[in-house]
């Protein structure tokens, strides 16, 4: 028989998959002998058929029941019991955290029987109705969707009347009573009586969360699969709101903001777990629970370095303190920022937790990428309208929205403010450049989430009053209106009025060595691991940099060579009239003038590109982009030509710049006449450039430099189309005196040279793989038009979760590539082969293209630290 359920002796935290992070990590604690209530998991595989079928798997509930039994000997208390009632908490958990997007029900097992014996038991009579009216409530809501307002209201209504101590015993009992007519009207039967009904529909309710709309949401943007099904953890309650010997809170093994070392956490006296997450009440730090309870806090201090010890890695734990006893409901490894990330590793590596190459693993390139992002230059910088907490760094500046809804309308970056957020505010999260709260600390949901995404984040920022209504928020008298411009520091928690300028992080100074290796923490930890990194990784990285200037910085930040300098670049500007001089000659001897016009001025780039990467390779590709591409747009010239014939003068140029356009006009110029097609139609232009390249690699020869050019044709498909012009571009090196030997290449970005790479590598030294025309070609999506067309429908509808320009469509793309790396290389076994499209820069297809075995990635420069981390990550 299939066996769903588990104690937590049973699990371990390699059961994720079936337990949930949350199972398999309450599993862990309870085997370390740490104080974790009594409890067991339900298996996601019990929630997987549940899900399929509507309705819980055969014997689910019975095998639950046993091991409830187990529960209540090792509590010794009964479910149901009138006298001294055991009482659970019912918590989903999946094996990726999504933070507050499924359900929780607390105090299951209170009854109008039942909870006489709470009270008695606790000596706490206003709790234990308080702890009834928080079950039907929560219950209300979670199992029946009644809305949380309507008994918000009753309770706000009583707090209101209610003396400075709050509600006694006597009002919360008519509390309850109250909170069961609202039940009754709402859901049309009365409030479960039995406690075993509690527990089964409480199960089937946290099942069913996990096809919420916001935990669905949740799981697109951080591409969580939507087959996996939620465990569901059953645990004895333990109470945090039993007076001043007892709280709840949420601590961190080190700062998962900085990284550095050190106990960190909120706790909340005299309260109920959820509280501090939701962050509806301010917290207080975690050192101030030294002085509140110091034999509990040592205990908590100890419990942390032993899961750290043991994670060997940084967690977060969520814990409950209950009339002095020390009980620990959670842990996990805990999400950090980037920086906290990097610090953590290097610092684990000196502790000898862990080695360097584990190090690597535990940070990304992604990562990295953030943390090359810039913050505010506070130098002339209006003082802070106030401070908050830094929950999540970054510096965001934007207009100030209220609502989701405001959020993902706007258009360019806002600030979401609000009072507090809830799992119903991602949306705006998610459209947010930044978001700023008034309410909870560094773990409440915004701060959660916010760094979970990499989003800017400050919360609370209690000097905030929030009014949605009026569309305004206040400090002191300070007033703030939607659409005004805010900023932002996720840093420092300091939120400034109107929009601060921005400076390059220490991070991006370090990588162009403006700064010292040992700057500071961060940064000595960045040089370690990219150090590391280069030691380690058979991938090399190259620069794409059509300028002298492009080429120095990315030789500064690491790049060992360029492997796309784009021609076509050198043509803009003020040369854009050469290249039509060139387009309207007549005859070859204009042809040949307008070319020779050309030359010195490409000879020079060249010259200057080849100082700057002395000593490493230059991939030069011929020009590429359709010629009428420099010529001035179809309606501007119409215009100009209609304008000078009206007033009866002369079109001259602009009439045959005209008549050219329209010769020239292609319906689909990407797929006309550019790349290799120019050099066979166009007589001299790949001459010309063939030329340049040489005559500047022989005067850098001459000067003592050590020139290392190559030369790439665009868009070959077939083996002939290389072979002609690498037949000329031969001549043409032989005529020029000094030349270096120049090896001759294609880009690989037509699927019919994937395909027929074993013949085009007899011709071809090398391949780069142009994986921003081949992901076009193959998919046949236009790269100029998608990203404002159907790509919103595809990422909503789950065809792909990132966009396959951005991130390379391995199991399509990824063939072809693989294909011809195996056909080139079994023609010709020395061919060098590389990547030069947008992929080259993105850590994921970094790994994919160190798997298919290529020689080199090339990206843009910034990219250039993030690629050589992430060919160390894939080396490892
Ligand atoms: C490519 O197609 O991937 C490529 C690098 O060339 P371009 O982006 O210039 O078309
Ligand atoms: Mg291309």
């Amino acid at each position: 028989m299939t066996r769903y359920v588990y104690d937590f002796i049973e699990g371990d935290r390699s059961r994720a998959d079936l337990l949930g992070g949350k199972g398999a990590n309450l599993a862990e604690m309870t085997r370390l002998g740490l104080p974790v209530p009594p409890g067991f998991t339900i298996g996601t595989d019990a929630c997987r058929a549940y899900l399929a079928t509507g309705s819980p798997p055969d014997g689910l509930f019975a095998e639950v029941d046993t091991h409830l039994r187990r529960v209540e000997r090792q509590v010794g208390r009964r479910l149901g019991d009138p006298h001294d009632p055991l009482l659970l908490a019912v918590r989903s958990g999946g094996r990726y955290s999504m933070p507050g997007m499924m359900e929780t029900i607390l105090d299951i097992g209170l009854t109008d029987a039942t909870v006489a014996g709470l009270a008695a038991r606790t000596g706490d009579a206003r709790f234990a109705w308080d702890a009834y009216r928080r079950l039907i409530q929560m219950f209300g809501r979670t199992v029946h969707g009644v809305p949380a307002e309507e008994f918000d209201h009753e309770l706000a209504a009583l707090r209101a009347t209610a003396g400075p101590d709050g509600p006694d015993a006597g009002q919360l009992r008519d509390l309850v009573s109250t909170y069961q007519k609202i039940f009754l009207r709402a859901v049309g039967h009365e409030f479960p009586q039995s406690p075993q009904e509690q527990l089964r529909q409480a199960v089937q309710s946290v099942f069913a969360s996990w096809n919420s709309a916001r935990a669905r949401i949740y799981r697109r943007q951080e591409h969580i699969p939507d087959d996996l099904g939620t465990a569901v953890n059953v645990m004895a309650m333990v109470f945090g709101n039993l007076g001043p010997d007892s709280g709840t809170g949420v601590a961190f093994t080190r700062d998962p903001a900085t990284g550095l070392p050190g106990v960190y956490g909120d706790y909340l006296p005299d309260a109920q777990g959820e509280d501090v997450v939701a962050g509806i009440r301010n917290t207080v730090a975690l050192p101030e629970l030294a002085r509140l309870d110091p034999a509990s806090f040592q205990q908590l201090t100890g419990v942390l370095a032993t899961l750290e010890r043991h994670y060997r890695d940084l967690c977060d734990v969520e814990f409950t303190i209950e009339r002095g006893t020390l009980w620990m409901l959670q842990t996990r490894v805990g999400k950090r920022t980037a920086a906290a990330a990097f610090v953590i590793a290097a610092q684990l590596v000196d502790e000898g937790l862990i080695t360097l190459d584990e190090a690597l693993c535990r940070v990304s390139g992604a990562q990295l990428g953030q943390l090359m992002f810039p913050a505010f230059d506070l130098a002339g910088a209006p003082p802070p309208l106030t401070v908050g907490v830094g929950a999540s760094p970054g510096a965001a500046v934007g207009r100030v929205v209220f609502d989701s809804a405001a959020a993902t309308a706007a258009d360019g970056p806002v600030i979401l403010v609000r009072r507090e957020t809830n799992p119903d505010d991602l949306p705006g999260m998610i459209a947010a450049a930044g978001v700023l709260t008034a309410r909870g600390g560094k773990t409440s949901h915004a701060a959660v989430v916010a760094r979970g995404m990499g989003r800017t984040c400050v919360c609370g920022a209690d000097a905030l009053v929030v009014d949605p209504d009026r569309g305004e928020f206040t400090v002191g008298d300070r007033v703030v209106r939607a659409g005004e411009v805010i900023s932002i520091d996720g840093t420092t928690g300091r939120v400034y009025p109107g929009a601060v300028p921005v400076q390059p992080s220490p991070v991006a100074r370090y990588l162009a060595g403006e700064l010292d290796p040992q700057a500071d923490p961060l940064v000595a930890a960045v040089h370690r691991l990219l150090g590391h990194a280069d030691a380690v990784r058979r991938l090399g990285v190259r620069a794409n940099a059509d300028t002298a200037a492009d080429a120095r910085r990315a030789r500064a930040l690491g790049a060992a060579g360029i492997g796309l300098c784009r021609t076509e670049h050198m043509f803009l500007g003020g040369r854009r009239e050469l290249v039509e001089r060139l387009i309207l000659a007549e005859g070859p001897d204009a042809v040949a003038g307008a070319l020779a016009a050309l030359l010195p001025l490409q000879r020079a780039d060249f010259t200057e590109l080849l100082a700057a990467m002395d000593g490493l390779p230059v991939t030069i590709r011929l020009i590429d982009p359709p010629l009428h591409e420099f010529l001035p747009p179809l309606a501007e010239l119409t215009a100009r030509v209609a304008r000078a014939e009206a007033s009866g003068r002369d079109p001259g140029r602009d009439g045959r710049l005209l008549t050219a356009v329209r010769r020239m006009h292609e319906a689909n110029p990407m797929l006309g006449l550019r790349g290799v097609r120019l050099g066979l139609v166009v007589p001299g232009l790949f001459a010309m450039q063939v030329r340049a390249v040489a005559e500047a690699a022989a005067q850098r020869v001459r000067d003592g430099g050590d020139p290392r050019p190559e030369i790439m044709v665009p868009l070959v498909g077939d083996v002939r189309e290389l072979a002609v012009v690498r037949a000329e571009a031969e001549r043409v090196l032989a005529e020029v005196p000094d030349a270096p030997a120049v090896p001759i290449g294609t880009m690989i970005e037509v699927p019919r040279a994937a395909l027929t790479a074993g013949q085009i590598a007899t011709q071809a030294h090398f391949f780069s793989f142009g994986t921003n025309d081949l992901t076009q070609l193959t998919w046949a999506f236009s790269r100029d038009d998608v990203e404002g067309s159907f790509f919103g429908a595809y990422l909503q509808r789950g065809i792909f979760e990132v966009s396959p320009f951005e991130s390379l469509d391995t199991v399509g793309v990824g063939q072809l590539v693989r294909l011809a790396v195996a056909q080139g290389r079994a023609t010709r076994p020395e061919l060098t082969v590389g990547v030069c499209g947008e992929h080259g820069g993105d850590p994921d297809s970094v790994a994919f293209f160190a798997d298919a075995g290529l020689d080199y990635v090339s990206c843009s420069p910034y990219r250039v630290p993030v690629a050589r981390l992430a060919a160390g990550r894939a080396a490892v």
